[in-house]
């Protein structure tokens, strides 16, 4: 068998395309326009790169760009001062900080000033209270991404049993959170997980999302499982993921490629929150 590759730019452009229709629509109802407003402090030239390309996918997507670039001496006062004014602006949108934050300033204390309605990141305690509740809200863009793509993709969730290999707030939490809203069957696995393959052999769907480069090799993999792959890592010959890519493509039904599988819909979802966003703020 070889997996059919889950093609995240050709989804993500979908969702953007979507996305700057329901933009149009708002404008034409309400006379409101969506506005980011991105803040970067300092900077680190990783940073300056993912800001800029979600600023340029904003207003590519019909929306405002109300950046803000702070210097890398602001203090934590300047800095909560700055979301303040945002969360109070009603311009604004959605509201989105860069991480990380400069060493002296504490990007828990920053984040929870954002208030849940623009909180297009889904970072925020509130938001994580929301999803945890099953209530509306805004989630978390790359999990929300991985559930578009196997959506995309026909990928029943409905009582599939679904791995998710990590469990970070940003990503492994709210995705296996995610998906047990969608009726899957959730295994969370884990840096003390005993025994991995023993667990995602088992599964209908894997997601890696460990940070450990090729964690998961055909070994790990049920023959015509979908193994959709969150890790980035930056290697002499290239981007790869957590997913030993050329022995899982042999077993695997379906495989998202890094890149251009899963990162491609965290911007797309982005775009798609803060739209959301916009609507709630509007309907109120
Ligand atoms: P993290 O370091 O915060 O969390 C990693 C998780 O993996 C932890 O819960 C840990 O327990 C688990 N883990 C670590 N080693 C493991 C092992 N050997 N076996 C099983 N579990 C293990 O990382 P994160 O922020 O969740 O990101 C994970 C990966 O996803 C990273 O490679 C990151 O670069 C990537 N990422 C990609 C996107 C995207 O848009 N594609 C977005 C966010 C993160």
């Amino acid at each position: 068998m070889t997996a059919v590759l889950m093609d995240g730019k050709s989804v993500a452009a979908r969702v953007r395309e979507d996305v700057a229709d329901q933009v149009e629509t708002l404008v034409e109802q309400t006379g409101v326009r969506p506005g980011l407003a991105t803040i970067l402090v300092g900077d680190d030239p990783a940073s300056q790169v993912y800001v800029a390309s979600k600023r340029k996918s904003c207003v590519a997507a019909g929306m405002l760009d109300l950046h803000r670039h702070l210097l890398a001496t602001t203090t934590q006062r300047e800095l909560e001062a700055v979301v303040d004014e945002l969360a109070g602006d009603p311009a604004v949108s959605g509201i989105l900080v860069q991480l990380p934050l400069p060493d002296h300033l504490d990007p828990d204390a920053v984040i929870a000033r954002i208030p849940a309605s623009k909180d297009v990141d889904g970072l925020t305690t509130a938001s994580a209270g929301l999803l945890a509740r099953g209530l509306p809200g805004l989630r978390p863009c790359t999990s929300a991404g991985v559930v578009e793509l196997l959506d995309a993709y026909s990928i029943p969730l409905d009582g599939a049993h679904a791995v998710v290999v990590g469990r970070s707030a940003l990503v492994g939490k709210p995705l296996a959170q995610l998906l047990v809203a969608r009726n899957a069957t959730v295994t969370t696995c884990h840096s003390r997980t005993a025994s991995l393959a023993e667990h995602t052999v088992r599964a209908d769907i894997v997601i890696a999302a460990a940070g450990v480069p090729g964690l998961i090799d055909a070994r790990g993999v049920r023959a015509g499982a979908t193994v959709v792959d969150v890790g980035i890592h930056r290697t002499p010959t290239g981007l790869c993921g957590d997913v030993d890519f050329h022995s899982v493509r042999a077993v695997a039904g379906h495989l998202t490629p890094v890149p251009g599988g899963v990162g491609p819909m965290t911007i797309a979802m982005l775009l798609s929150n803060t739209v959301t966003a916009a609507r709630h703020t509007v309907s109120r």
